[in-house]
């Protein structure tokens, strides 16, 4: 390594990445560390995934941006890496390091007939669309049928039917912008039917949230177990407390009758979409689901099939990752090959390259779950450095001219709290504590005002 400070670049301002970059600022021997994100606003899913009604769970926010306050670290958001912006030959002339953390933010699919159609929505780009990501903001779910089928077993399923069985006043007092909030004041949805693979025994929600959907003002649940809880599936927690919870609360469920609410969500146990049907227009009118049965522990269609009529159907079955160009990718599990963090190809270390977080590890955990992660790459990192070989153009200017000569207007952190400023303005206005600005025009607008 040559004589000034070693510099690291951590593409991906999700909690992934803004953890490992706080523990590499935080090193004693100095570290330069520079967080370049795709979109103008930090935060990955914290953001745009964690529901907007979890607002205790965004408070995260307030350690994740600690590093950026004193400018140990730097923010260049608004800057792709791959395609279309920087690619990733490029700004390894710039660091010694570069740490990926862009998350996995492709939907599984379900692999069933119809799922092409018109209204067919996976969790991660519906998910997008509420919370204002700039990518789906245009979306326009078809909400005006009544029926809507979410298919999965977590908690992301959950908020889903959540927020789609909350009122549009409810979810006023939320950031959502105010083009999804016109959408869903538009909404015909009554019947939110969440379909679970395996028996009520197997779901993996959390008690907290199974119970908010308890709790909704507008919407009863309606638990349809084909009698599993009265058989025995209540005692079926294995010693597990959280399931013992959600088993507790289901059983409670089954035993009362709904009050009549404007709204339903059903949990529709043991039960798989196999195919989508459509209308005349390429449009879904309905999908056609199948019973299952638990057999020797595993899953066996029974062959009897029913059609729920609905105009929306989300899969809410988890995520995959896009290959990252240059480095290697491992389909199977939509990861980057590593050992602890390091990249490897063929079982090789690729100097200077390393993974954190969902790209590391696979979509799966809490936020929290990402700062071991981090701080794992990040100690890597720094026990790797003084061995690495010097960037081509390792002065701290040279990246911001680069990004330049690319016509990329990189958003640096205070221009990102222009737009931060604007968006609790116009919470002000609506009453909240922030809006978001959804559409990429006027986010960078905000971010950079005309003088
Ligand atoms: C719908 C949903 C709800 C969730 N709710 C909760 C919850 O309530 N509580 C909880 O603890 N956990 C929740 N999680 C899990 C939590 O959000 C994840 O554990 C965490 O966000 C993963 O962090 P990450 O940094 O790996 O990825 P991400 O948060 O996805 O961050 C990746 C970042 O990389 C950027 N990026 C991607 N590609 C590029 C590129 N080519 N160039 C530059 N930047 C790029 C993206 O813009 C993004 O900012 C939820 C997840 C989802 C999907």
């Amino acid at each position: 390594m040559g004589q000034g400070r070693p510099r690291v670049a951590v593409v991906g301002a999700g909690p992934s990445g803004l953890y490992a970059a706080a523990a590499l600022a935080a090193d004693p021997a100095g570290v330069d560390v520079d967080v370049i994100d795709r979109l103008a606003a930090p935060y990955g899913l914290v953001r745009y995934g964690v529901a907007p009604d979890h607002v205790r769970m965004k408070a995260v926010i307030r350690v994740l941006q600690q590093p950026f306050e004193p400018g140990t670290v730097r923010f260049l958001g608004n800057v792709h890496v791959g395609e279309g912006g920087i690619d990733l030959e490029e700004l390894r002339r710039h660091y010694h390091a570069v740490v990926h953390a862009t998350g996995c933010s492709v939907d599984r699919r379900l692999g069933v007939p119809g799922e092409e159609l018109d209204g067919v929505i996976g969790s991660g780009e519906f998910v997008s669309w509420y919370s204002g990501h700039p990518d789906r903001i245009t979306l326009d779910p078809p909400l005006a049928h009544p029926g809507v089928a979410v298919v999965g077993a977590g908690n992301v399923a959950l908020d889903v039917a959540r927020v789609l069985a909350k009122s549009a006043d409810e979810m006023a007092e939320t950031d959502i912008p105010d083009p999804v909030l016109d959408v869903l004041r538009g909404s015909g949805v009554t019947d939110i039917h969440i379909l679970v693979r395996r028996g009520p025994q197997h779901v993996r929600f959390t008690p907290a949230e199974l119970r908010q959907i308890g709790e909704l003002a507008h919407a009863d649940v309606i638990v349809h177990d084909d009698g599993q809880l009265a058989a025995g599936a209540r005692e079926e927690h294995g010693g597990d407390k959280r399931q013992k919870q959600n088993l507790a609360m289901l059983d409670a469920w089954t035993q009362v009758q709904p009050a009549g609410k404007s709204r339903r969500i059903h949990l529709r146990f043991l039960r798989s979409p196999v195919e989508i049907l459509g209308d005349g227009d390429g449009r879904v009118r309905g999908v056609v689901i199948e019973r299952n049965a638990i057999v020797d522990g595993r899953v066996v269609a029974t062959g009897e099939r029913e059609t729920l009529d609905v105009g929306l159907v989300v899969p809410a079955i988890g995520y995959d990752a896009h290959p990252i160009p240059g480095l290697p990718f491992d389909p199977a599990t939509g990861t980057v090959p590593n050992v602890g963090g390091r990249v490897v190809r063929d079982g090789e270390p690729v100097a200077g390259a390393y993974v954190t977080g969902w790209i590391k590890r696979g979509p799966t955990g809490v936020i929290g779950t990402n700062k071991s992660d981090g701080h794992e790459t990040a100690a890597a990192v720094l026990a790797d450095l003084p061995n690495l070989p010097e960037p081509a153009r390792p002065e701290p200017g040279a990246i911001r001219a680069a990004l330049d000569d690319h016509g990329i207007r990189y958003v640096d952190w205070a221009a990102w709290q222009r737009l931060d400023a604007e968006e609790i303005r116009l919470g002000g206005e609506r009453g909240n504590a922030r809006v978001k600005v959804a559409d990429r025009v006027a986010m960078l607008a905000a971010c950079h005002p005309a003088p």
